[in-house]
């Protein structure tokens, strides 16, 4: 029995299925999940010693590779002074003006310890502001797991949402509306006929956990076109997108401004983090200036600020982000001729340094019913036999895929060697 093994089963002695987050459980691919000791760059040591090249990343947040030098070295000194105040330090402040330096759509902003927390009071904001309930998400896409957006669509489009997790109330999801991905009319057509009850939209800008799916030309512009015609206001959930598809983010790469913004994962280093903010105007809505109430006990962190604001430093040297796009399409190109050579069929999407892997002869996919039609199978068969090989591939076919600026060539040709025979092996020769 492997250390992994071991530990999986003593996790679930008090553990609901041995993880805190489910997709840590490999449900959707089988198999144990790997336990990790420690990580270093670009990869990941498990419980057993074996090494791997990392495609997770913590899910987003280790943009610079695992345990950069420069990162522990800064939050080692700052865990020194104390870990938490509860009052106000000055690395809050420093925080602030870097995010709303990077995003400028982005005029204040308030700190998190999570995502969740971040799209979660963005929504209360957006309901405080416009004095309506009604909200619009889009099909496949995640924005944590708060109550008003575990939702999914109703049969037809302009009926009520329906929970899509018992404990749900019905009564809330009622007022989600949920969208196509990539739909521009179905937003028009919504937004004609409900557009003045709309407090807000709320979309993933570069989709991410429906796999990776960038925009369509003009689908984001006609969210802004649309939210301008009927005073609502648009959200970008950029918490997986932020500092990762450029250095602004989503709306740098593509030219369309949000009112509002949540952000998580790499503002916080690796540490829990998350934070919203957007217009001036609508952001004084928030207490102690305005009546929406949004408060946390560990929000602002001094640790957690430490960690985030050297990392939001050292993304913003010259020519990172370019790197990052340029190693991350490098993978794409190599896995989609590896797996033609292997007659397997492959579609690739990618957006800065993000990827998604597609197994479907029917690409590009561009929405949550291309995602879903691809073979689950193959995917599941890959992903194993990579693991195999040592690459650490997201343990679902419906998460993407992260590079950071530590994957140098040693490790895109490493991996794409290992997807060569992975490949190979799904073909079944
Ligand atoms: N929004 C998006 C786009 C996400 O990808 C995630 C997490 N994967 C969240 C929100 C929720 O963030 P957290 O897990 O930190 O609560």
């Amino acid at each position: 029995m492997s250390r992994s093994e071991q530990f999986f089963e003593a996790a679930q002695r008090h553990i609901p299925g041995g993880v805190n987050s489910p997709v840590r459980a490999f449900r959707s691919v089988g198999g144990t999940p790997v336990f990790f000791e420690s990580a270093a760059g670009a990869y990941v040591t498990d419980a057993d010693g074996k090494r791997y090249i990392d495609y997770v990343g913590s899910w987003g947040p280790m943009i610079l590779g695992h345990a950069h030098p420069e990162i522990i070295a800064a939050v080692s000194a700052r865990v020194e002074k104390g870990l938490s105040f509860g009052a106000p330090t000055e690395l809050e402040t420093m925080m602030a003006d870097r995010v709303c330096e990077l995003v400028p759509s982005m005029e204040l902003v308030r700190m998190t310890s999570s995502g969740t927390e971040a799209t979660m009071s963005a929504i209360r904001l957006a309901r405080g502001f416009t004095g309506r309930d009604k909200i619009i998400k889009f099909e496949g896409n995640y924005h944590g797991h708060v109550d008003s957006l575990m939702v999914k669509a109703g049969s037809g489009m302009l009926t009520l949402g329906e929970p899509s997790s018992p404990g749900v109330p019905a009564a809330l999801a009622e007022l989600t509306l949920t969208l196509p991905y990539n739909d521009a009319d179905a937003v028009r057509e919504t937004m004609g006929k409900l557009g003045d009850e709309v407090a807000c939209i709320i979309v993933e800008p570069v989709a991410g956990n429906m796999n990776c799916i960038p925009p369509v030309p003009g689908f984001l512009e006609a969210l802004r076109e649309v939210c301008d015609q009927h005073g609502t206001v648009l959200i970008f959930d950029e918490v997986m997108t932020g500092f990762r598809v450029a250095r602004g983010g989503a709306q740098a790469l593509y030219g369309v401004t949000p009112d509002l913004t949540a952000l998580g994962k790499i503002i916080g280093g690796g540490m829990p983090v998350g934070a919203f903010g957007g217009r001036r105007d609508i952001m004084q809505k928030i207490s102690p200036l305005g009546p929406v109430y949004q408060a946390g006990t560990l929000s602002g962190n001094p640790i957690a600020m430490t960690a985030g604001l050297k990392t939001l430093e050292l993304l913003s040297a010259p020519g990172f982000h370019e790197a990052l796009a340029a190693t991350t399409e490098r993978l794409t190109q190599g896995m989609e001729a590896a797996a033609e050579s292997a007659g397997v069929a492959l579609s690739t999407n990618r957006a800065g340094g993000m990827f998604g892997l597609f197994f479907t002869g029917d690409g590009p996919v561009t929405d949550f019913h291309g995602a879903t039609g691809c073979n689950q199978e193959q995917f599941k068969h890959f992903f194993h036999a990579m693991l195999e090989r040592g690459v650490y591939l997201a343990p679902s076919a419906f998460e993407a895929g992260f590079v950071s600026g530590a994957h140098g060539d040693a490790e895109i040709d490493g991996t794409l060697a290992a997807a060569r025979e992975a490949f190979a092996a799904v073909a079944g020769r």
